[in-house]
């Protein structure tokens, strides 16, 4: 779709793009075929791709893929993209918030994501046992913290989370206007693949939402030591169960040391978290 349709498209539905859903709609064929080219769609895939809009990208899906869920939490939308792909039997239009639904199972996620959700559809989407190949256009600040750079400024949960379950492997910057309306933010094309190997702490759901909740906790003290960052987390949550020499001694046992939380590797974390669970 460009400019022209997608402005007309609007107008015949009498909308006007929604801020607080991040609508910005794709008007950019060369940044269309980027993205299809990047996901490398065939008849195996199922695609999950999350906010379809008008359908810019969930037309070429349908064409090359088995299967597309697309997850459309505006009714109007949804109205509009239901008639517009009925002749498709491989596509199924779902009108839900991707944060409160059972997402249906498949192997690519393909979007142009709602960038106000960032955080948490990562969380639902692809942290879990086994998380799926991702092609996304996500905000550039948080493709500085996914890439890990070594720098504490840019190191938080979702760097975390995301190099837990997902290798990053490429990115590109995307022009604002390759959007209708511009968004205020500048934007990265991202490709992730799913861990060769997840770490055996994380195969099971419980010790899974605990390492997230560990990350969570201990982040606000990234930029300290270690053992003060854990003493300030089990205080925070009212844990007593742990005091200074004992957190120490726990980690002298495995050599973890007491570095800078950030200068942990990301495997180290998720081991870390696992001498804590109970
Ligand atoms: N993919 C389209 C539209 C991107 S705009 C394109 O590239 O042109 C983001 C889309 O996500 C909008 O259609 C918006 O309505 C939808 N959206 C926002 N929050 C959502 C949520 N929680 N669940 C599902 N869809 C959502």
């Amino acid at each position: 779709m460009n400019y022209t349709e997608v402005k007309l498209t609007l107008n015949k539905l009498n909308l006007r793009p929604k801020k607080h859903l991040s609508q910005n709609f794709l008007i950019d064929d060369n940044l269309l075929k980027k993205i299809i080219l990047l996901s490398e769609v065939s008849k195996d895939d199922t695609i999950l791709e999350i906010g379809p809009g008008l359908g810019a990208l969930t037309e070429p899906l349908i064409k090359k893929a088995k299967k597309v869920y697309a997850i459309e939490i505006d009714s109007i939308l949804y109205k509009f993209l239901s008639e517009k792909f009925s002749v498709y039997n491989n596509c199924e239009i779902i009108n839900c918030d991707i944060l409160k639904m059972d997402i249906p199972s498949h192997n690519k996620v393909i979007s142009n994501i709602p960038y106000t959700i960032t955080g948490p559809l990562f969380e639902k989407v692809f942290f879990n046992q086994a998380p799926s190949q991702g092609v996304l256009i996500i905000e550039k600040s948080i493709t500085n913290r996914i890439f890990l750079t070594g720098s504490y400024k840019e190191f938080s949960r979702i760097s975390v989370g995301v190099n837990a379950y997902l290798k990053p492997v490429l990115k590109h910057d995307v022009s604002r206007n390759s959007f209708y309306p511009a968004p205020k933010i500048d934007l990265n094309l991202i490709k992730l693949v799913p861990k060769e190997e997840l770490h055996t702490f994380l195969l099971e759901k419980k010790r899974a939402s605990f390492f997230l909740k560990f990350i969570a906790g201990i982040m606000p003290y990234k930029n300290k030591n270690i053992v003060n960052a854990l003493v300030m987390f089990f205080k925070a949550i009212n844990d007593n169960n742990y005091n200074k020499e004992r957190i120490s001694s726990i980690l002298q046992e495995k050599n973890y040391g007491n570095k800078k939380i950030f200068s942990y590797p990301i495997e180290d974390l998720i081991d870390i978290s696992s001498l804590f669970y109970t």
